[in-house]
Formats: structure tokens, sequence, C-alpha cells
């Protein structure tokens, strides 16, 4: 028998607020631990949680990025569970009236575009962290109340593939609109996988399991593989798969039986007293849609259509928002795209790497660099000189580059009998190269133009090094 998988993806995203959902705590990370707490995200008594308006913002924001449906009433409800990282004994989630429903995310499997479906986002907090050590369990409440969006997907992918594209995608919606760091090692980006397996053909989904715990797109994929092979498998030896949450095995690369799961009739969930409804008017709606950013894969397209760049060059320059509005940025003093996309793509990017910055904290100001590229264009100095030499003092200074080709002398040389000089120098210096010249052998011209430009320091102008190559041959 053939199977076929059936995989959701739940993603909680932290929001980039200052501060908490329902306080005025800091949302710093790696702080003393229990140092960013008061009386509301301890759960004292009496005290009463207050909407932070900036996180229904930039949920909304998120939503609408993601193509939702943005409700005009949604509420707040208690999901009641005890665990000691969480002080109140309820999360304040969104249960049966979410702010956002429906929307998608396209994806691209070897040239086949979909849009996986979505269900839902809702507003949670986040609860707080245990530490286990050897003498015991330690609790930091410092993430506890921390606003997150939760995003769930419909039951819409069946491979790994699919689950990692929309990943990596989403992600790249949420930075480009800046709701959220997405910083997976710090736990702003968390993922848990729904995955279920079913006969090929068959209507009704098989159990599902839930695999949490995968804190990387990689580790995803890795446990979506694993499952699909571990649920067929069982089902082939005649068990019967149990609806249960399990926990990804970095290390064995394996996932373990954590708990049963339990249905949302568990938690008593009930509307949440302290909070108002959550209610959004159409104009509120329509300020919030002007501020989402064009979608990274629409401006990627754009790319390609309108200014000729490969797929490539696209893909690189629409990585991260930074790096396309440099890139546009630089455009509009310099009309040349594919000179830019060379340039970001190599020199400007193995400066970044090296210096372990983002684009935002280049040094050069888009005036600096796209002069520069004029002074190329214009033949004031070679190509050569420009990356070698004067980049790199560029750099350092984010000095007008005329002044820096100046002061060191980097300016080509274009004088016709300067040049001129230098080639009739190399020639008598290589009396066996003008010969296989003059019996055309055109290769042989590439020693000449190297002994000119030896001479020349590298600031020959190549073309009229040429040219008057060309010249005295012909004569
Ligand atoms: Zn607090």
């Amino acid at each position: 028998m053939e199977f076929e998988a059936t995989i959701g993806l739940e993603v909680h995203c932290q929001l980039g607020t200052n501060t908490k959902l329902f306080c005025g705590c800091t949302t710093l990370f790696a702080q003393e631990p229990n140092s960013q707490t008061c009386p509301v995200c301890l759960g004292h008594p009496g005290t009463l949680p207050v909407l932070n308006k900036k996180v229904f913002e930039y949920a909304v924001k998120a939503g609408l990025a993601i193509g939702c449906d943005i409700q005009k009433f949604s509420k707040f409800d208690r999901k009641n569970y005890y665990y000691p990282d969480l002080p109140k004994a309820y999360q304040i989630t969104q249960f049966d009236k979410p702010f956002a429903l429906k929307g998608g995310i396209e994806i691209n499997i070897k040239g086949n575009k979909r849009v996986v479906k979505l269900e839902r986002i809702q507003i949670e907090e986040d609860a707080g962290k245990l530490i286990h050590t050897a003498d015991g369990s330690l609790v930091d409440l410092n993430r506890a109340g921390t606003p997150l969006i939760e995003i769930v997907s419909d039951p819409d992918m069946s491979t790994s593939e699919e689950a990692y594209q929309y990943l990596v995608n989403l992600k790249k919606i949420l930075k480009y609109n800046e709701v959220s760091d997405c910083e997976m090692q710090e736990g702003s980006l968390r993922c848990d996988a729904n995955i279920s397996v079913k006969p090929i053909g068959q209507k009704e989904l098989g159990t599902k399991v839930e695999v949490k715990n995968l804190n990387s797109f990689r580790y995803v994929q890795a446990a979506i593989d694993y499952e699909i092979v571990r649920q067929i498998q069982d089902i082939q030896n005649g068990n019967k798969i149990s609806q249960e949450t399990r926990l990804w095995d970095v290390d064995n690369g394996v996932t373990e039986p954590m708990r049963s799961k339990e249905g949302a009739h568990d938690y008593r969930f009930f509307p949440e007293p302290d909070l108002p409804p959550l209610i959004l008017t159409d104009k509120e709606i329509e300020k919030i849609k002007s501020t989402v950013a064009e979608p990274p894969l629409k401006r990627k397209e754009r790319f390609i259509s309108e200014l000729k760049l490969s797929e490539y060059d696209a893909s690189i320059l629409t990585e991260e928002k930074p790096i396309a509005d440099y890139f546009e940025n630089a455009l509009k003093e310099f009309n040349k795209p594919k000179e830019i996309a060379n340039w970001i793509s190599n020199d400007i990017s193995s400066y970044l790497n090296e210096k372990k910055i983002g684009i935002d904290q280049f040094p050069v100001s888009i005036e600096n660099m796209t002069s520069l590229w004029k002074l190329i264009d214009d033949g004031t100095i070679n190509k050569k000189i420009a990356k070698e030499k004067v980049f790199p003092l560029l750099v350092e200074s984010n000095k007008n580059p005329s002044e820096i080709i100046e002061s060191e002398g980097l300016a080509g040389k274009n004088d016709s009998d300067e040049i001129r000089k230098w080639v009739e120098e190399a020639m008598a210096k290589n009396q066996k190269a003008v010969d296989d010249l003059k019996n055309g052998k055109d290769k042989a011209k590439g020693s000449i133009v190297g002994m000119v430009m030896k001479a020349s320091k590298g600031l020959a102008n190549p073309q009229i090094v040429n040219k008057i190559i060309d010249d005295i041959i012909n004569s």
C-alpha cells in the first residue's frame, strides 16, 4: 500500500515590541532571571492586564502581510492549565474569535507555484522558562507575558520540502514587515509540526502526531521526514498511531513520545473577563495596510521582469529587505541594475560577511558608492583598481571616492601619448610577441598588455592600450 503524508505547521512568532503584552515590563533577551517582571506578569492576585496597543498593531500588520481576513471583532480567552512556568495557571490567548483568519504563503517547488493556506492567527502571551539543574528546577519568568502570534496553517502540505519553504517564506514576510526579528536561537520563532499519514486517495486524515521543540527549519524538515517513515512502518506492522505530542531529539535525529495529546476540552477555555474585546474599524485596518511592505516574492519577480536581472541576482537582492532597499536606492543614482547587483553580491557582501554586519551597518553611503560606480563607468578609474584599491579605502573612511582617487594617485591613465610610450617599450622588450601578432596570433597581445599594465601600475586604460597595439601592428 502506498501512503501520503499530511502536514500542518504552527509557528509561534514573538512580536518585536519593547514591552510585554499586558504590562510595561521590557522584552529584552538574556537578562538576569526574573528581573524583567512585575506583579501583572508574575500573576499576583488582584492585578489586571492592560493591552499593549503596539502588539495589536504589529499583529494586524503581520496578518495583512500574509493576506489574512482581519476580523473587526475578536477577543481574548483563558486557556487553563497548571505548569510551574505559568504562575496564573492560565494563558491569555484567543480561542473561538482570533483576530485573523485564512490567508496563505506562496511556495514554489521545482517551478510549481502554489499557496499554502492558513487557518488562523491568534495573539497570545508566552510562558516563562524552566531551567533544570542538578539541584532542582528553577523558574525564570522574564519571558512570561511576552507577546506572540501563533500562525496556524491548514493541513495543506505533504512533504518536508514544502514545509521548509513555507517557513522560509513566512519568516521573510515577517522580517520584511519588521514585526519580529525572527531570531530562532533566542526563541523569537518556534515551530510545531502536525504530521499524519494515510493511504493514498483516502479522504479521511490519519491520526495526527504533534512534534514540538523544533528550533531550526532544518530540524522541522528532518523531524517530518522521520515521522512519515515511522508512522508508515508502524501502520505496516499492524500498530495503531496514537494521538500524542512528541519531542525532536536533536542528538539522535529521532522523535520521542512526550505526552498524550490533550483535546481543547481539557483546557476549559472561557472568555477573558479582565480584557475588553478587540474592535477594529475599516479605517484603522486601511491605515495599517498602508504600512505593509511589498511582498518579497513580488519584489523578486519585479526585479526579474522590470530590471531584467537573473533569478539568481534577484534572489540575493531580495533575501533581506535592507539589501533590496539599498539596491533600489542606489539604482535611483546609477541606473545599471546588473552592475549594482554584481557589486552587492560580491564586494559588498564579502565585506559584510567578514565584519559580520548587515547592510544597514554598511559604512559607505549610497552617494559615495554610486559616485565610485560612475567614475568607473566614465573611465576615470578602471574597475580592477576601484575594487582592489579604492573600495577598501572607501569602507574605511566613507570619503568621497574622487578625493581618494586624487590623493592616492589612482586615476586611470587615458593619455594616448603616455600609453603609446609604454606600448613601444613593451614591444621593444618582447620582439617574439610582436612577430606572433604580425603573424595573426592574437593571443600574443596579452603579454604586451600585461607589460603595459605593469609599467603603468595598473592605471593605463585597457581599451586605449589595446587600440594602440592594434594601430602599431597594422601600420
Ligand atoms: Zn510585567
